[in-house]
Parts: structure tokens; sequence; C-alpha cells
């Protein structure tokens, strides 16, 4: 079976299209500069890249140029459209009405457009994705896969803020988490890597990339995670605050006389890595800044490595033990130092990393980096969102046969 997974970002939409038979992708390719412009990447396995710059005024353009990459005599992989048997959709925000994956109906569409108030920045390009695939792809089954839906299971004591709470109630506020599917992802797959069922098991999964999150895991349900009612709550991220005082905000408002969307800008677009270091958001370029003696841009990065190290300790509290403990996700997978720092001397909480295996590991497999006398299991894994969504569609496609 194949399946057609969509991720529609404000001016780019990433696709893959997958052979579920042979667990493979078969083609993927990216949109970019939509509605300013356009131009796609399109890559197939084993085949030299397709690059063009073609007018895409919206996602409608989008999606029909994709559709036509892939079922082109050259450049394509399939014969026709009716070849895909579903279509997944990353959507960020499911809110509290959708706790799994959800076939799209226009009841789900319906939702999706009058909770654009929780989800503003996410929201609206992906229902013009999955509005654009309704256009082109009529009668195609379509499946949407929430990055909150795995946190679904946390308690209120997870996700209510103290505050009046009339507002959880009137407006919804409340902690969400997202990264879900990346989480759930990598916790199958560390379960799978263990040998044992992940409903016995405590896992810790580190997501750290240019957005952030940690989440607990016991007996295969989110207790915790560290983003919140957006993803700018928990660690300090490329260019998000994280975890700060929330009488910073009226505090900025008034000593620099600004409203309230722009300190949404400096808490969201200013800070993080970028803010505290002044050099980039990009990791591995405050890595490169502090290697060469930049001060601020060390802190930047012990920043992000105290405030992991707080929120892991914290999990393992929280869930009396943890059996093992996942990095993933551009920084996690790659950032080597980084990784060790976290780790280091936390001993007293179960956790002992292998520095020399940590060091030498290949990249961009799933390798174990336990060190001796560590109560829990560390790992590394690379997370597959897309596949996961695939997986979802897969099922969708089945039940519907
Ligand atoms: P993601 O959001 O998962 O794509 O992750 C992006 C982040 O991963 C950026 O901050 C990159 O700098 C970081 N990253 C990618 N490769 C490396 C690397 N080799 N070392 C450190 N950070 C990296």
């Amino acid at each position: 079976m194949k399946i057609l997974v969509v991720n529609a970002g404000s001016s780019s939409l990433k696709y893959q299209l997958f052979d579920m038979d042979e667990n493979k992708v078969i083609a993927k390719g990216n949109c970019e500069k939509i509605g300013i412009g356009g131009m796609i990447t399109h890559k197939r396995p084993g085949k030299d890249d397709y690059q063009a710059d073609v007018e895409l005024k919206d996602h409608d353009d989008a999606i029909a140029l994709v559709l036509k990459l892939l079922t082109d005599a050259e450049l394509g992989v399939i014969a026709s459209a009716d070849e895909i048997d579903a279509i997944g959709h990353r959507v960020v925000h499911g809110g509290e009405q959708y706790k799994e994956s959800t076939l799209i109906t226009d009841e789900l569409m319906a939702y999706l457009e009058a909770n654009i108030s929780l989800n503003p920045l996410h929201a609206p390009p992906a229902i013009k994705g999955i509005e654009a695939c309704r256009k082109n792809c009529p009668g195609k089954p379509m499946i949407a896969v929430f990055d909150t839906a795995f946190h679904a299971t946390m308690e209120p004591s997870s996700y209510i803020y103290a505050l009046p709470y009339e507002y959880y109630e009137n407006y919804k506020l409340r902690r969400y988490g997202f990264h879900g599917t990346s989480h759930r992802y990598v916790s199958g797959k560390v379960a799978e890597l263990c040998g044992k069922d992940l409903a016995d098991m405590k896992v810790i999964t580190c997501h750290l990339g240019n957005g952030s999150s940690i989440t607990a895991i016991k007996n295969g349900k989110v207790v915790d995670t560290s983003m919140g009612f957006t993803p700018n709550e928990g660690l300090p991220m490329g260019t998000r605050c994280g975890n700060i005082d929330p009488t910073v905000v009226p505090f900025l408002m008034k000593t620099l006389n600004i409203t309230a969307a722009e300190v949404d800008t400096i808490l969201n677009k200013k800070s993080g890595l970028l803010g505290v270091s002044g050099v980039s958001s990009d990791c591995r370029e405050v890595n490169a800044a502090a290697k060469e003696g930049n001060k601020r841009a060390e802190l930047a990065i012990e920043l992000l490595v105290h405030e992991a190290k707080k929120i892991i300790g914290s999990y393992v509290a929280e869930m009396n033990g943890v059996d093992a403990i996942v990095f993933t996700a551009g920084i996690g997978e790659n950032d080597r130092a980084l990784r060790e720092r976290i780790c280091a001397d936390m001993d007293a909480v179960g956790i002992v990393m292998d520095n020399d295996v940590n060091a030498n590991c290949p990249r961009g497999e799933a390798y174990e980096l336990t060190g001796k006398g560590s109560k829990a299991r560390v790992f590394v894994i690379p997370t597959d969102e897309e596949y996961m969504i695939a997986l979802d569609a897969l099922k969708l496609a089945k039940s519907l046969k």
C-alpha cells in the first residue's frame, strides 16, 4: 500500500510517499516559498534530485505540482494518484477534542477552523494543506495526526495551570504538549530495542532540536511533558525562551512600552539560544562560537543543559524511576557533547552514559549509550515522525477496505 504524508507550513509543504509493503520512502520533497514565488525539490532514492523554480500561488498549486511530479513519466514513482491508498497530514493541535489520529471529515475541519486561536501559527497552513488534497484527490481517505495527541493521557495535575480555573473552562487554557508524534515514535522504538513492552516501562524522551521538549512516559502513557499551552514552555530553544517567570511579560510591556504582540515576538523569535548568545539560533553555530571563547554562547548552551537536567530529574521523581532515556531530533541525535553534558553527574537519579561510546557511535542510527552502573538504559534514536504518520494512515486505509 502507498501512503502520502503531508506536512504543510505557512510557506512550505513537505511530502513523503511511502511504499508500506517495502517499508520505505519512494519519493519525498519540499515545496518552498509558497505565496512568495515558489520552488520545489523532489527526491527519489538512487536517482538525481529534481529542483525547479515554479510559481506556487498557494498550497493548492503546491499539492497539484506534487501529484504531477509523483505521477510524471520521467520523474514520477507511480502511474497515477489512484495508487495512493491514503494521505496522512501532520496537524499540530488537536485541542482537547482529538486525542488520537482521526479520519478527516467536515466535522474535524470545522473544529480546526473554530479553534485557530489555539494555534494561530500552524493551524491555517495545515487547513490549507488538507483542503488542497481534498480538492486534488477527491474521495481519498485522509487522516490527521496531531502533535498534541500522545500527551492526551496526562492527568489534570500535569496539565492544569494554577490560574483562575474559569480560564481553563472558558478558553481551554491548559498545557497540551507538542512533538507528540516524535515522542511516540522513539518511545515505541526504545521499548523494541529493550525487548520490552512500553506498557511495562518508565521512559524519558528528549526531543532536542530547533524546538525542544522532554516527555515522561509511564506504562505507555505520557504523564508529563515540558511544552505547555504553546510550544514555548520548558527548555530554552533556538529562538524561544522556554520557562520564565510569567511576570516578566507585564514588566517588559511597561518598561519597553510595547504591546502584547511585541512581547510575544521577543519570547518566541528573539530569545533562547539566539537571544542569550547574540550569535545564532542554530546550535552548531552557537557551539562554534562557544569553542572560540564567546562567553554568552557558552552560557546559552549551559542554560539548555541546566534546564534539561532539571526536567529529566523531576520526571524521574514523578515516575519514581526511569528504565530508559532517549535523545532524538537535530541536537539530540547529533550533538554528542551536549548529550554528555546533560547526562553528566546524573548517577544519583540512575543515569550514567558511556562517554566513549557516545563520542564514537555512528550517526543516523539507533545506538545504546548506557554507561557502567546506570539503572536506566541510555539511547540515541533518530526520530521519524513521517513514518509514524504513515503507519496511522495505513491503519486507517486498511480499516476502510
Ligand atoms: P531540528 O529542529 O530537529 O531539525 O534540529 C535543528 C537543530 O539541530 C539546529 O539547532 C542544529 O544546529 C542542530 N544540529 C544539527 N546537527 C548538529 C550537530 N552536528 N551538532 C549540533 N547541533 C546540530
